[in-house]
């Protein structure tokens, strides 16, 4: 320990290496942890000081304690017996681009504050752009543009700031509606609340779980004759229950003819358009006016990490930007640079297109298609397995890697079975229910998940039933 209390470069590069070596043995045994962790609610902080130390302490103890008291207490979301919700996947490259991120500790809120974390992000979101099939217009050579976001969560909220500026000025805002279908993403609604408006619209879906159109023409109809003007509506490509995939080319067509926001939800299954053979889910993409996709869950880059595009980014940065005195610099006033501050609601930005770009030049498209296309392959082997055997029924279809199964028991059966799959300690699987129909999600994806973890689960699946 010095005088000045901090560490210096040589202790940093000395425990850096440890922690190195630390991630790298998780990673290499975390098949081997229970996959959910079992601490009872309270245990770990009632392990930890309630007071912060006054004193410094030795970096060993941290360790000891990240050892012993932390580790009980973590999920696996790394393992690859993980099938619970989506992943959140991480990868080597995606570690190291983070840590870089970190070492280089830069704040890149304007052009100028870090000229190349917004430069990067420019090229990565570009590279997503044709990556994903998504229209040339959306790239920032275009009218579009991209922006890398913590969540798509904060995508749906400023795709709703965004729409709701526009129409501010004709239309009060308690008489403009937002639409959104029974299985849209939580997001949108708590967007809905957070932009101010009180008129929401769930539509019902139909057998399939996509929005039923008739039943969108026939609630704006409504909303019309009241007085009302429809103003915002997310279409999902892969929602989270289900994965399923709504209309894009209707819902969109509907919302030009209307004059409402359309946003595309593709946070989970935006990673299969890498794949040409996924990219007819998005057919009519080119007519909606944003579109949010989540590499931070199926495309090997750690948490937090999300996209979002948007056809025309001039209401987009006229709905966000302010420009106090302080942030007033050259680059900014000569309009020649993206300050990407005026793209979101924070201000400060971590440099996350790094841990993007590394991913992306580590596995190559290549890379990305050949797993993306395994686990696709892998969910299929185990939905034909579920769907041969007469004790188990598929709730919905599987358009990527995501299964959803019941028990032809029923109910009680399926929730049986989905607590001895969880209570085993050795997968972690989502229950769920749909309407009055409980089922098992088995969300395929995990950077690690190879045939032979999917095989155990079926083994698993099949003695338990
Ligand atoms: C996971 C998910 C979200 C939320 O993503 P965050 O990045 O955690 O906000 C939104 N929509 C869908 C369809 C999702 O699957």
């Amino acid at each position: 320990m010095t005088d000045s209390f901090h560490m210096d470069p040589e202790e940093y590069r000395h425990r850096g290496h440890e922690m190195v070596d630390w991630v790298a043995d998780y990673l290499a045994n975390v098949e081997d942890y229970p996959v959910n962790s079992t601490v009872a609610p309270g245990a770990i902080r009632k392990a930890l000081p309630a007071q912060a130390p006054e004193e410094p302490e030795p970096f060993e103890n941290v360790m000891r304690d990240l050892n012993d008291v932390i580790m009980p207490g973590i999920t696996h979301w790394q393992s690859p017996n993980w099938f619970s919700y989506f992943p959140a996947n991480s990868s080597g490259p995606s570690l190291l681009g983070e840590m870089a991120a970190a070492g280089l500790g830069v704040q890149g809120m304007l052009w100028s504050t870090s000229p190349a974390a917004t430069e990067l992000e420019t090229v990565v979101v570009d590279w997503m752009a044709d990556l994903l099939g998504l229209p040339t217009a959306w790239k920032t050579a275009g009218v579009g543009g991209g922006v890398i976001q913590m969540s798509a969560s904060d995508s749906a909220h400023v795709a709703m700031v965004t729409a709701r500026e526009q129409l501010r000025e004709q239309i009060a805002l308690d008489k403009m509606v937002v639409y959104a279908s029974d299985q849209t993403h939580s997001s949108v609604e708590k967007g809905a609340r957070i932009a101010g408006f009180t008129q929401v619209r769930i539509i019902a879906t139909d057998d399939q779980f996509a929005m039923d159109v008739t039943t969108l023409e026939q609630a704006i109809a409504a909303d019309r004759t009241a007085g009302l003007t429809p103003a915002f509506v997310t279409a999902s490509i892969g929602t989270t229950a289900t994965s399923a995939v709504d209309p894009i080319r209707a819902i969109a067509g509907i919302a030009k003819r209307e004059g409402m926001w359309c946003h595309v939800d593709a946070a989970y299954a935006g990673t299969t358009m890498t794949c040409p053979e996924f990219r007819h889910h998005q057919d009519g993409i080119e007519l909606v006016d944003s579109y949010t996709f989540n590499p931070h869950k199926w495309m090997f880059t750690n948490f937090d990490c999300n996209l979002y595009y948007v056809a025309d980014r001039k209401p987009l940065i006229d709905a966000m930007s302010i420009l106090p005195p302080y942030l007033r610099n050259e680059a900014t006033l000569s309009g020649e640079v993206i300050d990407y501050r005026d793209w979101h609601v924070p201000l400060g930005r971590r440099f996350r297109s790094l841990k993007l770009w590394f991913v992306l030049r580590h596995y190559g498209a290549a890379g990305i298609r050949h797993h993306i296309r395994e686990h696709v392959r892998l969910a299929a082997d185990l939905a034909t397995k579920l769907e041969a055997d007469p004790r188990f029924e598929l709730v919905a279809p599987h358009p990527f890697a995501l299964v959803v199964f019941r028990h032809a028991d029923g109910n009680e059966a399926t929730t049986q079975l989905a607590d001895a799959l969880n209570e085993s300690g050795k997968v972690s699987l989502t229950p769920t229910t749909l309407g009055d129909v409980a089922a098992i999600r088995v969300s395929i994806g995990q950077t690690s998940t190879k045939a032979r973890h999917v095989d155990s689960l079926w083994s698993m699946i099949d003695q338990l039933a």
